[in-house]
Parts: structure tokens; sequence; C-alpha cells
């Protein structure tokens, strides 16, 4: 098999004496899917200045040639969303289906962002002084550094490296170590469509060692990852002073509520919960029902678990894939003894399971009889695993939803407007969903979390500018 290298000034690189790791898919381990070799210290840094030496003239191409490239871009990846698509689903674990649906979604952002590119001005606004005009305009910060996870590999990398380039900075990315052949893919696209050498680079290798790297040297950093690798990048960031984005993890509630539609809110709970495996920051871990209907949900959702077909992704009759890897497989099934040992009642699920294919399989996993302040409850897992939390009335659910270090997504079910209303104005988070599952986000409206879930500006939409441009204020005489 051949080996990957790193993107570098328009060159695929690989080095005699570079260490490789490989690419397996999750759904069967014996499936390679590539071999990559590891950029290290001396590579990034080769990566960084190339990025360096080419955004100048990147920022002063025109916009209309900027936003053609990354229209381009958006094109090839919705003509090819069935062959893209599948690889993503046999490296990440998703569906076929989630698997396409995500190259769509990567061809959307580029689509959108290839207009924000003409859309990207300032304002004129009068001076308080006479003969003066205060004109604002945004500048691109520079060469922008992006850590990405696992479990959306083409459209986060496609919503941090498509308003960069909107708005005139050079990238370098560092792909997580589990999917490194589609942010390849990516980069494939990206140079057909013109985007030229050293605009865009792509370094790959472990967090800490090629990650690490890519946090020095940089003008600013947007990574989406776990909470304690966003302190480690936002302490080294500080220390710069370069700005930071953080899309941190979630532990997020959906509140069911006794006027609730029960059958769709089933259905909320059990996307938001279980599919992609749970492996989504926005996956609704913690389900907050009132007293009269807790019994009747907790039924209806047994019922509906044990419909689900778990198995090899690119299985059409799959609904949820494997865990990533093994390392985190351990860790869920450590939160299944953890939750047992805090007295907390494990109805459905949650065992391994045996495929045809030696791969990370296993029962999505219910638990009833929790209280908010168990470790299962607090902390974030990371998987098809969630845990009922029975509540007096709304009141008690809206304190319980609240009762977290986390705040990037929360729902709602109820059919009371009363309650919705409140809900979404009292609710600590990024995002909040009425009468939806907790996932399931668009392309064009503003993404981010609150509390230990984000840090720095939103993602995504028209909003994504503030992180991804300096605002410049100039003041001119007559
Ligand atoms: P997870 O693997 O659970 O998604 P991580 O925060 O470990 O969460 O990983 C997200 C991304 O951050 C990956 O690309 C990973 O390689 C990278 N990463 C992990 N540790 C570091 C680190 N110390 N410095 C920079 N990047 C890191």
């Amino acid at each position: 098999m051949s080996i990957y290298g790193n993107y570098i000034n328009g060159e695929w690189v690989t080095k005699s004496h570079q260490s490789t790791f490989a690419s397996v898919s999750p759904s069967d381990t014996g499936d390679q899917v590539g071999e990559f070799s590891i950029a290290d210290e001396q590579q990034v840094k080769e990566a960084i200045a190339a990025a360096r030496a080419a955004q100048p003239s990147w920022a002063s191409t025109p916009i209309q040639a900027r936003s053609e490239i990354l229209l381009k871009i958006g094109l090839e990846l919705g003509e090819r969303k069935a062959e893209i698509g599948k690889l993503v689903s046999r490296e990440g674990g998703k569906t076929l289906a989630d698997g396409v649906a995500e190259v769509v979604r990567a061809s959307q952002v580029f689509h959108f962002f290839a207009g924000e590119t003409l859309r990207c001005g300032g304002e004129a606004i009068p001076s308080t002084r006479p003969g003066i005009g205060v004109l604002t305009s945004r500048e691109p910060v520079g060469v922008v550094g992006l850590i990405t996870p696992w479990n959306f590999p083409i459209a986060i990398a496609s919503w941090k490296i498509a308003p960069a380039l909107a708005f005139g900075n050079s990238v370098v990315l560092k792909p997580s170590e589990e999917t490194p052949a589609i942010a390849a893919e990516l980069f494939r696209v990206m140079a057909r469509a013109g985007v030229p050498a050293g605009v865009a680079n792509l370094v790959n290798g472990p967090g800490h060692i090629t990650g690490s790297a890519l946090a020095q040297g940089i003008d600013a950093l947007s990574f989406t990852g776990s909470v304690p690798t966003g302190r480690k990048l936002a302490l080294a960031a500080s220390e710069q002073m370069i700005r930071i984005q953080l899309e941190l993890g979630g532990k997020n509630p959906l509140v069911i509520l006794d006027d609730a539609d029960l059958p769709a809110a089933v259905e909320c709970a059990l996307n938001g919960a279980f599919f992609s495996a749970g492996q989504r920051c926005t996956a609704s871990s913690r389900l907050i029902v009132t007293e009269r209907v807790h019994d009747q949900f907790v039924d209806a959702l047994r019922t509906r678990m044990r419909s689900l077909n778990i198995g090899h992704a690119l299985d059409k009759d799959t609904h949820i894939g494997p865990i990533i890897n093994q390392r985190q497989l351990d860790m869920i099934q450590r939160y299944i003894g953890v939750g047992k040992s805090e007295g907390a009642e494990l109805v459905e699920g949650g065992q391994l399971l045996e495929r045809r294919n030696p791969g990370f399989y296993m029962q999505p996993a219910l638990f009833i009889s929790t209280r908010n302040d168990m470790r299962i409850n607090q902390e974030e897992v990371f998987g098809p695993f969630a845990s009922v939390i029975r509540v007096k009335d709304y009141d008690e659910a809206l304190s319980t939803a609240n009762d977290t270090e986390f705040g990037l997504s929360a729902g709602i079910c109820t059919t009371s407007l009363k309650y919705a209303n409140h809900f979404r104005m009292h609710i600590q988070s990024g995002l909040a969903m009425v009468n939806l599952p907790t996932a399931g986000l668009d392309y064009h409206v503003p993404l981010g979390g609150v509390k230990s879930s984000g840090y720095g500006p939103s993602e995504q939409g028209k909003y994504a500018a503030d992180f991804y441009t300096h605002l410049k204020t100039a003041y001119i005489a007559n």
C-alpha cells in the first residue's frame, strides 16, 4: 500500500525517515484505508512557512477568482458525493446515508462561502467629529491553524477551511489521525479547483506531536475536539496572544414534558442520543422526563431501540455503525460500569456485539433511575449511551438541564408555547431545539457553545467572519 504524504506548498511530501500510521475502518479492522506519514515539528514548521509565504498574494487575489475556486470545490464535492461519502463511511464508521449527507453538507458550505467571499465588506459610519468619515473593513487574520476531530471529518474541515480561504487567509489543517484519508481527498479536490500552492496545507499525525506543533507560529487557531485538548490549546494561544476558537464537548439535555407529542419525542430522543452511534458533540445524553410520562416514554424508547440494526457502516440496512476505535469503545464500556456502580439501572443494551467483520460494535445503552449529579450525567461519554432523569415538572427540568459544566445544545419536547419560549430564553446553551433532536444543524447559521462547550467566536454562517477577519477602523479627514 502506498504511503500518503503531507500536502505542503502544493506538493505531496513524504520523507524517507518519516514514521507512519495506518487508518483502519472501524467497521472492519482488516480493512486498512491507508498509511500516512507523520509530520514532525520540522515539517509542520515548513507547512506554516509555506502558508505564510502564500497568504499575501491569496489575500490580494480578486474576490471573483477566490469565490470561483470555492464554488468549484463545492461543485466537485456535490458531483462526487456518492464516492466520497462512501470513503467517509468506510473510514469514519457512520452509515452510508450519513456519509453522503456529510459530503453534501461540505459542498453546501463551500457554496455558501463562495457567496460570502463577495459579501465580505465593511461599513461607512459618520464620525462624531465634523469633516471626518469612518470606514470599517474586514482584513484576513493571516495563517490559520485548523485542528479537527474524526466525527464529521469532511464537514468540520470544510466549515473551517471555506471561511478561512474566503476571507483571504491561508491554512494548515491537522485532521484527526482516525480520518486522514478523507482529509487527503478534500485536499485533492481543492488543488484541482485551483487553490494555489501554499494556501492550504495538510499535516497528519498524532495530536501531541503534529497538533501541538501546529499551535506555534500561526496567527489564529480553530479547534474542534475534547475539553482537555481545547484547554491546552487555549493556553498555548494566550501565551502567543493569538486568537482562538474552540468547539468542544457537550452533555446535552433533551427535556420531555407531560404535554409532549410522545411518539415525536421518542423519535427525537432516539435520533439525538443514538444515531451516528452518539458520536456527535450535539448528541442528547441526558433525557430529562417529567414523571407523568416517564414510564410510557421509557417503554416506547426501549421498543424503538430494539428495532435498530447495528452493523457495518456500508451495509444498507445499518442504522448505527461502529464506535470509532478500541480506546473509545473501552471508555464507553467503562462508563457502563460507572453507571451501574452509581446505582443507575441499565435497562437496554450496553453489550459488545460481534458482526461478520471484526469491528468496534456495541448495542446502544439506556440507563434509568439516574440522578443528574452522577458521573454518567456530568461527564461526556461520546457514544450510544443515554440516561433518563425523572423530574417533577418543567421548573425542575430546566434547572436540571442547566446543572452541567457544558452548554452546547439543548432540546425540549412540548406542545406548550409558554414552556417552549421560556426554555429557549433560559436554557444555558449555544443551541436550543424545540420539538427537534439536539443534533442536526443547518450550515448557514451560527454554531457555538457556552460554558465549557465553546470559547471564542461562533463558527458557520456570516458570523464566521468574526473569527477569520480583523476589523480595521479607518478615520479619513476631508
Ligand atoms: P477526540 O479524539 O475525542 O475527538 P481530541 O481533543 O483528543 O478529541 O482530538 C481532536 C483533535 O485534536 C485531533 O485532531 C487530535 O489529534 C488533536 N489533538 C489531540 N491532542 C492534541 C494536542 N495536545 N495538541 C494539539 N492537538 C491535539
